[in-house]
């Protein structure tokens, strides 16, 4: 047997694996990476507790223990609002390095009257990874208590930079990229809409989000269908397995046309998602089947 110079391992169950592009990652700063979900539920697990302890304890200092507004965090639209499009987001870093994000949504509800959502999540390419914590509140005292390091000052910018992966990100026009954003807005409101209530839930999505690329890079099936604005969408679709289940997962993509750099039109991901159920599998089959990889 020879030394590895390269070798890794999960940084809960120890695992060794060979290359990195195996492992999951959640944080930025600190490059923890995990064989699995189980792995990462298990190793922030006592967190998530610790938070929850938190949350308690603040709500009893100001008074609203039994503030019960767990409705909102269960409603996916108001969620998606919070990890999506958040009013605020601050950054805590600790002297290690480690961060912690705290994203925090403003709501008017016409019933409701005004509330906020807050959660302390981890961010990976500029995106939620992990959630500690969320928690809707009407108490401006206990929000304030979410508001702890540097508060991000363009968050649009924040969250548009994933890292620059797809490497034609810097070339959007805004045009496009409000166009891509209503089509998502409209293409993730009927998909909530249309789903059955035991596939994956909504809140879980992000845990698939590693899924994308393979699922561009090699699908099963591609199909292609003019929509009503008159712009080409292509929807993506690949099984895969995580944890032992198994289940598709969908991109649908547009195509926003040739691109500067390179000849051919440039097809960017609108929106990704996965789901166990047979009957959304075969209602985003859809349009014309062609083969072969369309990933410009
Ligand atoms: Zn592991």
């Amino acid at each position: 047997m020879k030394l590895k110079e390269n070798f890794y391992f999960c940084n809960n169950c120890k695992k060794i694996v060979d290359d990195p592009e195996s492992l999951y990652f959640v944080e930025s700063v600190i490059p923890r990476g995990f064989c699995s979900e189980i792995c990462i539920k298990e190793f922030y697990g006592p967190i998530v507790d610790y938070y929850e302890k938190c949350e308690d304890d603040l709500r009893k200092k100001y008074k609203c223990e039994t503030e019960n507004l767990s409705d909102f965090i269960s409603d996916p639209s108001f969620l998606e609002k919070l990890f999506a499009e958040p009013d605020e987001i601050w950054r805590n870093q600790n002297s290690l390095g480690e961060e912690v994000f705290s994203f925090i949504s403003k709501f008017d509800g016409e019933m409701d009257g005004t509330f906020y959502l807050a959660s302390l999540c981890l961010v990976f390419e500029n995106k939620p990874s992990f959630i500690f914590l969320v928690t809707a509140t009407k108490e401006v005292s206990l929000l304030n208590e979410f508001r702890i390091g540097k508060e991000l000052e363009n968050l649009e910018e924040f969250l548009k930079n994933d890292g620059g992966e797809s490497g034609s990100d810097g070339q959007i026009s805004s045009e496009v990229f409000e166009t891509i954003e209503s089509k998502k807005s409209a293409f993730l409101a009927s998909l909530l809409e249309q789903r059955s209530s035991k596939d994956i839930p909504y809140e879980d999505f992000y845990c698939y989000d590693i899924f994308m690329e393979d699922t561009l890079e090699g699908p099963d099936e591609v199909y292609t269908e003019r929509d009503r604005d008159g712009d080409d969408l292509f929807t993506y679709i690949k099984a895969h397995e995580k944890d032992g289940k198994s289940f598709y997962y969908f991109v649908i993509c547009m195509n926003i046309g040739p691109s500067i750099e390179e000849a051919g039109d440039t097809i960017l991901p609108i929106l990704g998602f996965p789901s166990q159920d047979g009957d959304t599998y075969n209602s985003y089959r859809k349009g014309k089947l062609i083969s072969g990889n369309l990933k410009s």
